[in-house]
């Protein structure tokens, strides 16, 4: 069976991705602008945030909400072997396409994982199995198998599953 990956953020091992790769908008979420792949104003050379501590306050409490699943660290660690886009600057665009599929995909495998806790029938661990499968290939995910992966069609079908799942809560 396949290993179940850390669906918790290792900040440690990730490239700051959530800083980089994704837009802000102006916002009660976020106190600036920022485009996607535009390095946000508080992160440090080092990786750290540099107002962690006061992100409430700053206007910053997107990023507070805000959580990859763990997909930061693997798409740094598993999908470009510990690079980063300090690195390489083209490395923005294609690590920001890789998370954006992994985040939705963790998320979607912790959403399963929780349900997994109910007292399921045959045919209902039949069908969570199916579906954390597709979420878990073999192979592990590469940027190709993350850019042709159907990632809207896969959240509309674990939604569909959810909803078979009412009688049991
Ligand atoms: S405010 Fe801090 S945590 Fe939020 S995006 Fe900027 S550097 Fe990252």
């Amino acid at each position: 069976m396949t290993e179940f990956p850390d669906l918790k953020p290792d900040c440690s091992s990730c490239a700051a991705l959530c800083c980089v790769v994704f837009a802000f908008d102006q916002s009660e979420s976020f106190a600036i602008d920022k485009e996607a792949g535009e390095v946000c104003p508080n992160l440090s050379k080092s990786g750290q945030c540099n107002v962690f501590d006061q992100r409430s306050e700053l206007g910053f409490k997107g990023c507070i909400t805000y959580t990859c699943h763990g997909a930061g660290q693997r798409v740094t660690q598993e999908l470009f072997q510990g690079r980063s886009w300090r690195d390489d600057e083209a490395l923005t665009h294609r690590m920001g396409e890789a998370l954006s599929v992994l985040r939705r995909v963790h998320e979607h495998l912790a959403i399963l994982d929780a349900a997994s806790s109910l007292p399921l029938s045959d045919d209902h661990l039949l069908g969570l199995s199916h579906l954390t499968s597709e979420l878990l290939p073999a192979d592990g995910w590469s940027e190709e198998s993350l850019a042709a992966f159907p990632i809207d069609e896969m959240v509309s079908r674990v939604s569909t599953f959810l909803k078979s799942l009412r009688s049991y809560v």
